[in-house]
């Protein structure tokens, strides 16, 4: 059976890795240019989330727990994990009274999500001792299965595992007498990973396509304290999330911005005011060198819920998309699915709670 995969962010390499272990010929066609995953420094924390959808949580907290399984295959198949860590979180409240009631949220979770690991209110005295230049003006909440991941490295990493044929360029996709073709190839099964370019690459097959655009940009900067792979990641109220690395690397971020389209440009007025921000919680960023500006687009629905699956009538279309700032937690799984469906293998998710057909209609 012939598989292509159409873009090659979390999705797309996941989709790529595990299809690599079927019998199937496999090619990925990726054109990186504005790719999520890639602009993306993410926190896979999802347990204190307050979102009420309850297919969104179950996806994200079985998302979470399933970056054992892929740490673990591919430690088996010999290959570097090394974009991963659990490196724990820190969370934080302008008012730390409202701590407690987080806690109690996660407490009452951890019994489906024992992956949570530790959870405990510290001072800002004992938050110290894991970063030494941390600041708050209160207590934190750390939970220690909290974990970050670089998305560049993760689909690097996954597509070098998954030895497949990779042709970094756009391309359409065709339909030419019942079957889907890309760039004169003819394929039996196509797995359309494009995020935020789903409306894109579907119109021209005559398909409405509920998915819009939103950037998001973040800064890199280098520390002098080489120990910061160490650190928990900083989690302040809104929308600053701190996000260390090894080396001396913190990533600060991220924006949300709506109404943008497909802009890629560099908002530098933006990623200074998060800077500062971020400086009032890592003091040691005063004195940090900039070192990288990454912007990125996320897909959004409209009632914000990621999708995948086959697509209804398409005799070999299946799609995910929608996976909003929740991507690099729920993408993994939703790959994995997504390859589960091609292999008709039992699926781990019900995919009747994620259904594509009320974001994709045949016009
Ligand atoms: C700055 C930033 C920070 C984020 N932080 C977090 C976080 O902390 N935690 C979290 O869980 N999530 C986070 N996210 C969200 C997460 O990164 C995304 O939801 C996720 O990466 C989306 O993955 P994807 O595979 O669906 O799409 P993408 O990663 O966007 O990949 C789609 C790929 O398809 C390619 N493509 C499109 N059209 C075509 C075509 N016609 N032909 C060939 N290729 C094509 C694109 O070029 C791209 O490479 C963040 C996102 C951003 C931008």
């Amino acid at each position: 059976m012939k598989v292509a995969v159409v873009g090659s962010g979390i999705v797309g390499a996941t989709c790529a890795y595990y299809l690599s272990k079927e019998n199937v010929e496999l090619t990925v066609f990726d054109y990186g240019v504005g790719q999520a995953t890639k602009a993306s420094a993410g926190i896979i924390s999802p347990w204190f989330s307050k979102r009420r959808n309850k297919p969104w949580y179950k996806m994200a907290r079985l998302g979470a727990d399933f970056y054992l399984k892929l740490v673990e295959d591919l430690q088996k198949d010999g290959f570097s994990t090394d974009f991963y860590k659990q490196s724990g979180v820190y969370l934080l409240r302008k008012d730390d009274s409202k701590l407690e009631e987080l806690l109690e949220i996660a407490e009452n979770r951890k019994e489906l999500s024992p992956m949570i690991g530790d959870l405990k209110i510290i001072s800002l005295e004992e938050a110290k001792l894991s970063i030494p230049n941390f600041n708050n003006n209160g207590r934190v909440l750390f939970a220690s299965g909290g974990a970050r991941i670089e998305g560049e490295r993760f689909v690097n990493s996954l597509l070098n595992a998954s030895k497949a044929r990779v042709i970094r360029e756009k391309v359409a996709i065709e339909l030419e007498n019942d079957k889907y073709k890309i760039k004169g190839e003819t394929f039996d099964k196509v797995i359309i990973a494009v995020g935020a370019w789903a409306k894109d690459i579907l119109a021209p097959l005559g398909y409405a396509v509920d998915v819009r655009p939103q950037k998001g940009q973040l800064r890199d900067y280098r520390i002098t304290d080489k120990n910061s792979g160490n650190y928990p990641v900083i989690m302040p109220e809104g929308e600053l999330d701190i996000i260390p690395f090894e080396d001396g690397i913190i990533s600060v971020g991220a924006t949300h911005e709506n109404n943008m389209g497909f802009d890629l440009t560099i908002d530098k007025a933006k990623l200074d005011d998060f800077g500062l921000e971020a400086q009032s919680f890592l003091q040691s960023l005063s004195a940090a060198a900039i070192i990288n500006e990454r912007v990125g687009i996320r897909a959004y629905t409209s009632d914000f819920s990621p999708f995948y699956g086959e697509i209804l009538n398409s005799n070999g279309l299946y799609v995910a998309s929608g996976l909003g700032s929740s991507g690099l937690t729920t993408g993994p799984l939703i790959g994995y699915e997504l390859v589960n469906i091609v292999m008709n293998k039992k699926t781990i998710l019900n995919v009747d709670d994620y259904p594509v057909s009320r974001y994709i209609k045949k016009l």
